[in-house]
């Protein structure tokens, strides 16, 4: 965007995290409750959580919360299994090439 190189590299690096994020982001979740779509979707820290590139999470109008991650395969796995001890939320599954995780 024109801006001075030597300016904020400390920002660019954040900046280009933020964008492979936001590149990684669904189109949308599938509601495991009621099957609906689930646009209103929104990143999850990952901090602390090795080899998950990016975490969804997607409210659905029936209250249903739907999750998508992505990331090294183990890494994902462990996590949609760690939420499948909590009896509270409910699995999602996410479109997108490549990076297609299901679990229901
Ligand atoms: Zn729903």
């Amino acid at each position: 965007m024109g801006q001075a190189k030597n300016r904020g590299s400390q920002a660019e690096r954040i900046a280009q995290a933020q964008a492979k994020i936001a590149a990684s982001k669904p189109e949308k979740l599938v509601c495991n409750g009621c099957g609906a779509d689930v646009t209103a979707i929104h990143p999850v820290d990952t901090r602390g959580l090795r080899g998950i590139e990016a975490i969804w999470v997607g409210q659905c109008e029936c209250g249903q919360t739907t999750f998508a991650a992505s990331g090294e395969p183990k890494a994902v796995d462990a996590f949609f299994f760690a939420l499948s001890e909590n009896s509270e939320l409910t699995l999602g599954s996410q479109s997108k090439d490549g990076e297609q995780h299901t679990t229901a």
